[in-house]
């Protein structure tokens, strides 16, 4: 859910605004909870998902997945960050670290995406079947 703070510019209150989705967010005018001007200032603050403490490997996957559809490559990111390290991963692969990186450095994530699919396709080995195996049929 996406999560803005706003500092009232009239009275100088300090608020936080959810809105659902972030088409809400957009259709919405905000304004202040305390003197109700609309007069607002927009705090550069992460949002909830980034907040600091908040242990992004907990989140459920309905959280995870409002994340990226927000479509925010630095937000992406900063979840990539923090579920390959909470994830106990002593060697991240350099794929996932890349990934990580191109993501905090703003890099969409169409682009990203299209990288690790020709990665994919250039890397993967011929043996990656995994199909399981069958058991012959025997005939009585
Ligand atoms: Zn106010």
């Amino acid at each position: 859910m996406p999560e803005y703070d706003y500092r009232c510019k009239a009275c100088r209150n300090e608020f936080s605004l959810f809105y659902r989705t972030y088409a809400d967010f957009d259709a919405a005018t905000p304004s202040c909870p305390q003197c109700g001007k609309t007069d607002l200032t927009r705090l550069i603050r992460r949002v909830a998902i980034a907040r600091p403490g908040r242990d992004l490997s907990g989140m459920s996957a309905n959280e995870m997945m409002s994340v990226l559809e927000g479509g925010d490559s630095r937000e992406i990111g900063q979840l990539f960050d923090q579920v390959g390290q909470t994830a106990g991963v002593e060697n991240m692969s350099e794929t996932y670290q890349e990934t990580t990186d191109k993501l905090l450095k703003g890099e969409s994530v169409a682009k990203v995406e299209k990288g690790l699919q020709e990665q994919a396709a250039a890397g993967s080995p011929p043996t990656a079947e995994a199909k399981p195996k069958k058991p012959p049929k025997t005939t009585p």
